[in-house]
Order: C-alpha cells, then structure tokens, then sequence
C-alpha cells in the first residue's frame, strides 16, 4: 500500500526543519556559509509562534546602565533552579550581545532610547549584581512586537543568501540508517498532495513548542511538538519534559498572553483584597520575580480565596496608573489584545489574568552547538549523527527547570547561529549526499497511509480535548503523586485507544482532518513523556513544585531526566548529570554555586 505513493527527492547539505525564530537563524547562517540549504515548514514563515514574541529578547548591552555577561548567567543559573548546563548558559550569556548586534545589523527595528541607542526594559528575574538587584534594563524590545520584527528580518536575510524555503510541506518523520544517523526527513507538501523526500548530510530540528498538549496555552495551534514526536519515534532520548512553564499573565478565559513586558514597565498584580501580594512573597523582586515563583503565588492567593472576579478564580493586572503616552509608545499590542480579548481599556481598567501555559523547557536533549544527544551512542554526551535541534524544541540546557522571560528568543539566535558555526566544522562539502534507507522509508509511508485511512470511531478533535483536559489537570502549576499519577494513568489510556481514531477525509490536498491526526500523534508523545517524567521526579525545582517534596534535592535529583517512548506507548527513564563546569574561566564558580532561590 504504501509503495503507492510517488515520491519526490531533493538532495541538500543541509535541511531546517521549521522557520521560526531558531530556524531561520540556523538556515541564515547554514546559506552564508555556502551550504546549499533547505527550510521546510508547515506555516509560512512569518506565521511561525516567534512572530508573537512581545516583550524582548535578553543581552547584556549595558545600554540603560551597568549590566554584565557574567550577571546574566547568574540570573540564567538561578532561573534554572540549578538544572541548567553551565557551558550552555555561559555560551548564552556570552554571545548574547553580539547575536542582539548582529540583529540590529540584519536590519531589526529597535526601539530606541534618546542617544539612538536599542532600548532595553526590565523583565521578570533578571537583576543587577547576582542577583542582589535592583532590577537589571536587559531586554531588548522593539516595542511589544519584537518576535516580529525579528523574524521577518531573518526571513529576508535568508531569501537574500539563497536559502530555499518549502512552504506548507508538513515533515512527517525523520530518515533515520540502520546505525542511526539520521539521513534526512520525509515530508507531505499540503497543497497539492505529494510527498517528499529531503535527503541531508545534517537535519535541524526547529519545530518549536508543544503549549498545545494542554488546553489553554498562550502559543499558536500549530505548536505540537511535532520534532520532539519525530526523534522519540526514531527511538532518540526527550530531554527534561516535566519542566513546563506557566506564565502569570495570560488573559483569562482566551489564554492570550499579556507580556511581562507590562510588569517590566511598572504594571502589578492585586488580589481580591486589592493588595499588591508580590510585595509579601518576594520583598525584592515583587512582581518581577521569575515566573514560575509568581504563577505560583497567584495560584496560592485564588486557592485560598482571595481571586477576583465572580468566582474568585483570577487574579487583575494594573496598568491603568501608567502614562497612556508610554502605553502607546511601549506596548502597544498588548493594549490592542486587552481591548479585543478580555474588553478592558486598560487606561482605565485592570486586566483579568491567570497562570497560562507558554513554554517547554524540555526537549531534544543537545550539547551547546546544537548536536543532537543519545546517550547510548557511547556516554552521557554522545552525539546523533546528522542531527541538530535548535530553538524551544530542543534543550541545550539553558533554561534547566524554568526559562527567565526574553531568555528564549535569544536562546533562538544565539544557538541557531551556533548551529551553524558546528556544521561549517563537521558537515564535509564534498562528501555525497546520503542515500536513505528503503526500509526507513516505508515504516514512515505504513503510518501515513495507516492514518490517513483510519476508520476508527473517536474523532481526532475528542482524543485532543481529553489529553488537553488530563493535563491541565493533572499536570498543573502545583503536582501531587496523586494527581501525577491519575495523570499517567489518563493520558495512557488516551495512547491505548488512538488505534480507535476516526479520520473523515481521505484526501492528500489540504486534509485537515490529516494534519491534525499528524499533530495529535506528536502531542501524545510530547503528553506522555511530560507526566511520567514528572511523577517520577519526586522534588520540587523550577516549575515542577510538587506539594508532597516541597524542597529541591540537589543530592538526589541534580540531573536531566531523559525518557525514552517506545510504540506501545511505554516511557523508560533515565537520567544524564548536570554540566556544572562553566566554559571559561570568566564567572566565579562560588557565584554560580546551588544555593535556596529567592527573589
Ligand atoms: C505569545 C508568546 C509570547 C512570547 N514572548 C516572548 C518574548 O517576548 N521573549 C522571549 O524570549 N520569548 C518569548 N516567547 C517564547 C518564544 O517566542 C518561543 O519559545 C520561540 O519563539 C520558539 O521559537 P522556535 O523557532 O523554536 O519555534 P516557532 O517559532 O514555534 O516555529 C516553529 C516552526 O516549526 C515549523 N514546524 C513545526 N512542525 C513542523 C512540521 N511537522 N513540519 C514542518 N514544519 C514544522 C513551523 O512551521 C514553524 O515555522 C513567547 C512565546 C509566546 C507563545
């Protein structure tokens, strides 16, 4: 059956798959290098979740006043809970200035201060003096639309140095050899129906998030994890997935998110009582306190009654004490986004919130070039030929167990651009492009074919809201053993009846019924490896704060979960350690020491 369908090849050195952020800076820099390059991607480019980066994009450029590499690791190290890789975050911290002025130089439209300098405002968890503060002016904003502006830039960047771009082709799976390099991707052109087959001698994962595996999430419907999906069906290692970040500000009922960008510029949070509770659980910070430290506390205030709104189920955002000039000026969408998602002119009034979730710390296990990881190949940092993964579906670890705000789309660049720089060293120019494995191939095209004729009974659109349900649910801002494994025990049945599932349209020309079958399957993996990785990991640290082991435990839980999923939907665990050695010398090794994290 599957040797029915027709396939075309395309042969390149190297294949992006995805065109966010992460993406297009990988596909940038793979092109200016001579690498003859493809970018395949399910949405046009600039529709990619990176365009609804509001609040900024982090780098030490001092521009506001004094600032430094070194303290922005400590702020990375700190927000990790101490589950970040010291190499990767000081890479991040490092090369943060350069990658924001290469930005500029690419052509990105800044907002800008008096002296024409890139404005920068102050974001949650980010601070002077390691961590002492007072608050740091560290991102870097083109106004509240910097995601924006810097994937368009890097779109056309990319046009110029004649990267080719396959837009709406959905990857489907990856080509993996008998003795696991992985050789290229098979992918299904939406439009016109025929498949495709990109042979590669390097593949980069940049597929992003999977926000969508829960219900109400701030990232766009077409986050789901679809390259996390792709290397567990491979048989690769998922990294860290248990972290899952809430951010305090979605816009209650819709999920929309408002950017800490608010906070940064003088917005708080009130309960019920009108109090400015921040004040009480983090005296320095308050309400720029790291993320998961507020959602928390938000939570704690609703639980114990003091929410407002009919049902005391949310919490309000001021803004309305601010000058409605600097509003305009600074944030001018989220403005747009109150008045359209929750009715509120937030000259006057405040904005009704609540803890969303908004990003994945965990994913495809990488070293802080980008190299793909599988520990069995031979250690704890073992590289996948072939593959790289870049961007908020990989995990390098920079963000260990909580990702400071404007951490991410630095992280973007930062390693997109490092991804590169690892290829001009490894990728051989003049070796052939592999031939792929016939029978890799067929294993991908039985799946296809399989869903795409599956005459089951459940609906796609049912099995999505039940894993959606269980997990915000059961994998919530606070996690119990009971709640956890109730969670398990739901998203494992989930898995047991998708053999079930029903898919209407037979068709290959934009078969949405397909596509999100397709998505479906990857959010599951992404769902699974998520809740077992969480049971098991019986500390609270980052985002993952459970209420019977309250404390973090270095001793016994300083390490990277990695879980491995096999077809039958069984997830094996594992764990690689922490990389506590910093890269240089640069950075004291007692500032970075594990110790309690306040703000
Ligand atoms: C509303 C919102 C605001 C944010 N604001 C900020 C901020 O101010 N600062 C900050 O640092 N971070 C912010 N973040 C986080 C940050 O924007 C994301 O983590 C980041 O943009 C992810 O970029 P990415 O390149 O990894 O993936 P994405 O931008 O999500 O792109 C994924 C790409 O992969 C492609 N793709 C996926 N699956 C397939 C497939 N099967 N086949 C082909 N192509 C595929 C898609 O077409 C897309 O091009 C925000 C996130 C959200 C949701």
């Amino acid at each position: 059956m599957a040797s029915a369908y027709n396939i075309i090849d395309h042969a390149y050195d190297v294949v992006v798959v995805g065109a966010g952020g992460a993406g297009l800076r990988a596909t940038l820099g793979m092109a200016e290098q001579g690498f003859s390059t493809a970018c395949v991607t399910k949405v046009f480019p600039t529709r990619s979740h990176t365009v609804a980066a509001q609040g900024g994009i982090a780098a030490s450029l001092s521009n506001m006043g004094p600032d430094s590499w070194q303290w922005h690791m400590y702020d990375t190290v700190k927000g990790s809970d101490w589950l970040g890789d010291n190499d990767a975050m000081e890479y991040l911290a490092r090369e943060a200035p350069q990658a924001v002025y290469e930005l500029e130089h690419y052509g990105v439209p800044f907002s800008r201060t008096e002296e024409g300098k890139i404005y920068q405002r102050p974001f949650g968890g980010h601070m002077q003096n390691y961590g002492d503060g007072p608050p740091v002016q560290r991102t870097c904003a083109a106004a509240d639309r910097t995601g924006h502006a810097i994937l368009h830039t890097l779109y056309g960047q990319s046009l110029k140095n004649n990267a080719e771009f396959f837009v709406e082709y959905f990857a489907i799976d990856l080509l993996m050899s008998d003795d696991g390099q992985c050789q290229g991707v098979i992918a299904w052109k939406l439009d016109d129906g025929t498949l495709h087959r990109f042979r590669a001698k390097m593949v980069v994962l940049a597929t992003g998030g999977y926000g969508r595996a829960y219900f109400s999430a701030t990232s766009a419907h077409t986050c789901t994890g679809d390259g996390n999906g792709m290397a567990a069906r491979a048989g690769l290692p998922l990294q860290d997935m248990e972290f899952v970040q809430f951010h305090p500000t979605g816009i209650y009922g819709s999920g929309c998110l408002i950017t800490e960008g608010a906070r940064g510029e003088g917005g708080y949070l009130v309960n019920a009582e009108g109090e400015r509770f921040m004040e009480r659980y983090a005296p320095n910070a308050k309400d720029l306190a790291s993320r998961d430290v507020v959602s928390r506390c938000m939570t704690l205030e609703i639980r114990e009654g003091r929410g407002v709104g009919p049902k005391k189920d949310h919490i309000f955002l001021h803004l309305d004490h601010l000058d409605p000039a600097v509003l305009h000026e600074r944030l001018p969408g989220i403005s747009e986004s109150a008045k359209i998602f929750a009715g509120v002119d937030l000259t006057r009034d405040p904005i009704p919130v609540i803890p969303t979730v908004h990003y994945n710390m965990g994913g495809v296990p990488t070293t802080y070039w980008g190299e793909a990881i599988d520990p069995r190949n031979g250690g704890p940092d073992a590289t996948v030929p072939g593959l790289m993964a870049v961007g908020e579906a990989g995990c390098a670890s920079v963000h260990g167990a909580n990702r400071l705000g404007s951490n991410s789309l630095i992280d973007l660049v930062v390693f997109g651009r490092a991804a590169a720089i690892r290829a001009g060293e490894i990728v051989d120019r003049n070796a052939a492009i592999p031939e792929t494995s016939r029978a890799a191939e067929d294993k991908i095209l039985a799946r296809f074919d399989r869903l795409r004729h599956a005459s089951g009974s459940t609906p796609t659109a049912q099995f999505r809201e039940k894993m959606q349900r269980a997990m915000q649910e059961d994998a919530a801002v606070f996690r119990t053993q009971e709640t956890l494994e109730e969670g398990c025990r739901r998203i494992s049945a989930i898995w047991d009846e998708l053999p079930d599932i029903k898919v209407t349209d037979r068709s290959m020309i934009w078969n949405s019924d397909l596509v999100e079958t397709l998505e479906l399957e990857n959010l599951m993996v992404n769902a699974i490896t998520t809740v077992y990785s969480a049971e098991a990991r019986k500390e609270s640290r980052g985002a993952h704060a459970r209420e019977d082991f309250t404390e973090r435990d270095d001793a016994n839980w300083r390490k990277h979960t990695l879980s491995f999923l096999d077809e039958a939907g069984k997830v094996t665990l594992d764990y690689r350690p922490v990389h506590v050695d910093p890269l240089t010398d640069g950075i004291d090794l007692d500032k970075i020491a594990p110790k309690a994290r306040v703000y």
